[in-house]
């Protein structure tokens, strides 16, 4: 397994993301399923684990804390975060803090976050009245964290006036990187701002939720044709592990058999050519007209008409991407009041959006290329009557 060195730790550079755990039909989390894969990354080098107070309803930080617990403390890294991000009334960073280190079974953490800094986020994290930085570098001081981050969303601005006031409380800081967003989030201003100012880098969604292992063969044909029988993953991993100021890529992984390619693909990386590397933000150029969804499903929670937004944001972007042949039936199949028409446009959403998508926008757009495009009903008709002559011409 490779490793790099974050903030004086020697780290693996793949790290365990904990948002997308294996499921059980009755949703809580396949915790025999858990365990088993702690099991594989202690054993394949994996020594960094990365959690956060929301994810998993919470039960994350449960499940992880247990699997780790049957391993010496010193001998692997566990990450969470404090959910300044989620907005409520009031914030209590103590009563957090002192509950999470319940929830996970620990004494101290070694890498904690300030959970997505970002435009929304900041005025609660910089208000004096709940003083949460403050009590989190007091906690540093303390020994209950050893090192002390934060994980952001924002724009390059927004994060280069962030650092200008905190960066000297600051170890490090985790973003969403990924060859894709390098071009279409400003993914490279921040890589390079960050290193600019000495601060090593976690990433998050490498693969955007999934997303990068799900292009077409057609938009990868160029990739194919430089290195036949390379994955996907193994194309997005390959291109952070050549990026000196990226100390850990986060895999938020979903079962034994991720757990178990992601290793063999850390441990025999081979690094990419400029003309390889130049494929790849080719390809992202031509994908830039995309919605970033990531399916965090931050925003899920608080929608009144309960839509299942990042599920229709993928129907949208697969309309936009390839003409989306089967999304009308896709439609066609919820209640009228799931479908993308049913948003009334109240902006919930988008507030909470770490990717800051116009949510509402883009659900009225949707609706209208619906509404105007191609009915299931029309297609099926078509498709017959394309079948019903061809049969007839023998
Ligand atoms: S804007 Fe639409 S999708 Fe967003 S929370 Fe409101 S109703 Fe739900
Ligand atoms: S729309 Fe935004 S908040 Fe909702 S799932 Fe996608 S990235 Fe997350």
């Amino acid at each position: 397994m490779n490793g790099s060195e974050l903030c004086n730790e020697r780290v693996s550079r793949l790290g365990f993301g904990t948002m997308r755990l294996p499921v059980l039909p009755d949703g809580s989390i396949d915790a025999s399923q858990v365990e088993r894969m702690v099991d594989l990354a202690m054993a394949g080098g994996v020594n960094y684990f990365d959690t956060a107070f929301p994810y998993h309803g919470g039960m994350s930080e449960v499940v992880l804390g247990k699997a780790l617990s049957r391993y010496p403390r010193t001998s692997y890294y566990l990450a969470t975060k404090y959910p300044g991000h989620q907005f409520a009334s009031s914030y209590d960073p103590a009563g957090v803090f002192t509950e999470q280190l319940g929830k996970c079974g620990v004494e101290y953490f070694d890498f904690y976050l300030l959970h997505n800094v970002c435009e929304s986020s900041l005025p609660v994290y910089t208000d004096p009245q709940w003083g949460i930085i403050d009590y989190f570098v007091e906690q540093k001081r303390q020994g209950r964290i050893r090192h002390l981050g934060f994980s952001t969303h924002a724009r390059p601005e927004t994060l280069e006036a962030f650092l200008d006031r905190y960066g000297n409380a600051l170890d490090f800081c985790q973003i969403q990187l990924n060859w894709l967003d390098w071009t279409l989030q400003n993914g490279k201003r921040k890589y390079e701002l960050l290193t600019e100012r000495k601060v090593p880098i976690v990433v998050m969604e490498p693969l955007r939720g999934g997303k990068l292992t799900r292009l077409s063969a057609s938009e990868t044909e160029p990739l194919t044709a430089l290195r036949p029988g390379s994955s996907a993953a193994e194309w997005s991993f390959g291109f952070l592990m050549d990026l000196d100021n990226v100390r850990v890529v986060l895999s938020g992984m979903s079962d034994v058999a991720q757990m178990e390619d992601n290793i063999r693909i850390f441990s025999e990386h081979r690094p990419l050519s400029e003309t390889e590397r130049n494929a790849l933000l080719q390809i992202a150029e031509d994908l830039k007209d995309a919605v970033p969804c990531t399916a965090c499903r931050y925003c899920t929670d608080g929608c009144p008409m309960a839509l299942d937004i990042p599920m229709l944001i993928a129907a949208y972007n697969d309309v936009k991407f390839s003409g989306g042949f089967t999304v009308p039936m896709q439609m066609d199949a919820l209640d009228e009041s799931k479908r993308p028409s049913a948003c009334i446009a109240c902006g919930a959403c988008a507030a909470v959006c770490p990717q800051g998508i116009p949510i509402p926008d883009v659900l009225a757009d949707f609706a209208d290329r619906l509404d105007k495009g191609p009915k299931w009903a029309d297609i099926c008709r078509e498709r017959e009557e394309a079948e019903r002559k061809r049969k007839a011409n023998g």
